[in-house]
């Protein structure tokens, strides 16, 4: 049975409506400040510009710098590649009942991308870098804080805030912040964008990012091809074996995505590069994962004169539904259905921080953002009417959290990571 929103919570709701020109005024300002995320003059500056659009929620500001990205290059070297800055804003550290909120700050669209500007495609359609993934989910999400505040339940609820800088790269280093969040809070709500549908993501796949490097022996192709260890064919060897573990395993996909090596064909080849990508569905997938990796470098590395080094791990879990994400899912429904959506959940073989949250042990739901799609394509679209519409569920949400008498659903997290 729909329940209609409570009339007490109506004016704070309906003062998000008259936000609606703010809002798109915002998103556009953020969407036009080129944040890839290895740009980190650009992701610094969006993310100075969400701390003073969030200036009248009155939390405490904090920055987190992070350490670099550890990159294994087309030399085969490991080499660092700088991050932007973390922010934080917090509010009643000390309250009973505390809510986690999460978006990044990047988009996939580098500094010299020709994708810079935004574009109306209709009345209620624009077209821009992040204006979906991620920057309208932060726009509305703020929005919705400001309405909690607004109202006389703020006091029930305290919450912190992260903007991270690093999501699109898998974020290397802001998922060691995680586990501090998911031990001061009890809920967990990611703002990346909702389907084009308007529906959102329930269980996601993990995910894991790997670098092979493989070394040889240069020698004369035609002189002395025999004193050569050709590192191509050992890396082609490795990959057609890894490839062929396709299949093997009910919800485990390896994708080589990336290959590089080699010189002047006149020369036995020393060195190859190769990068792939690893999507599964359960937790334990990933010892299977793993033996298989360490076989095949095993056989490459008995070889003689050849050495095959990995780097990586996986850097997402699978995000299984918790019970207690199960009702929070619930709640999440209810909300919609009060203000009029009828949203589901869908499982997906992407990944976000929603995957490492769950991992941690926090509830969350991940796509509380804007609507849209087409998201890390110069096709990427937001329909603005939702910055209101899903501005007015975060708001919802956070004013049922804050007043529903049963939270025994709601446990303090074990710390599990
Ligand atoms: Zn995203």
């Amino acid at each position: 049975m729909t329940q209609p929103v409570s009339a007490d919570f109506l004016p704070y709701l309906n003062w998000i409506d008259a936000q609606q020109e703010a809002m798109v005024a915002d998103l556009i300002r953020v969407a036009e400040i080129n944040s890839g995320s290895y740009h980190t003059a650009g992701v610094n500056q969006v993310a100075e510009t969400f701390a003073e659009l969030a200036a009248g929620l009155g939390g405490d500001v904090s920055w987190h710098d992070l350490p670099p990205q550890q990159v294994v290059n087309d030399k085969g070297e490991l080499t660092e590649r700088p991050l932007g800055r973390a922010l934080q804003i917090s509010k009643r550290p000390e309250a009973q009942l505390r809510v986690f909120l999460c978006g990044h700050l990047d988009t996939v669209f580098p500094r010299d991308s020709s994708f810079q500007q935004v574009r109306w495609l209709d009345d209620n359609t624009l077209n821009g870098p992040g204006v979906a993934d991620l920057k309208g989910g932060l726009v509305l999400m703020l929005r919705a804080l400001q309405a909690f505040e607004n109202s006389p339940w703020a006091e029930q609820l305290g919450w912190d805030i992260l903007f991270n800088p690093d999501e699109e790269i898998g974020s290397p280093g802001s998922s060691a912040l995680f586990p501090y969040f998911a031990e001061r809070t009890q809920v967990g709500l990611l703002y990346e964008p909702a389907y084009a549908d308007g529906n959102l993501a329930g269980e996601r796949k993990g995910s894991g990012n790997f670098s092979v490097v493989v070394r040889g022996r240069a020698a004369h192709a035609g002189r002395e091809h025999h004193l050569g260890r050709n590192a191509v064919r050992a890396l082609a060897d490795f990959t057609s074996a890894l490839d062929d573990l396709n299949g093997q395993r009910a919800g485990v996909t390896i994708n080589p995505g990336y290959v590089t090596g080699g010189g002047p064909v006149n020369i036995v080849p020393d060195l190859a590069v190769m990068k792939f990508n690893i999507r599964l569905e359960k937790p334990e997938d990933e010892d299977w994962c793993w033996q298989h990796i360490r076989r095949l470098q095993a056989d490459i590395n008995s070889r003689d004169g050849l050495t095959l080094e990995v780097h990586g791990g996986f850097g997402r879990k699978p995000k299984v539904l918790s019970p207690a994400n199960l009702k929070l899912a619930e709640l999440v429904r209810e909300c919609g259905q009060s203000l009029g959506l009828q949203l589901e959940f869908k499982p997906t073989g992407g990944c976000c921080d929603g995957n490492n949250l769950a991992a941690c042990g926090l509830p969350n739901i991940d796509t509380l953002g804007i609507v849209g799609g087409k998201i890390h394509s110069h096709e990427e679209y937001a329909r603005v009417d939702t910055l209101a519409e899903r501005s007015k569920l975060t708001a919802l949400i956070l004013l049922r959290l804050a007043t529903d008498t049963d939270r025994s659903w709601l446990q303090p997290c074990a710390g599990q990571c």
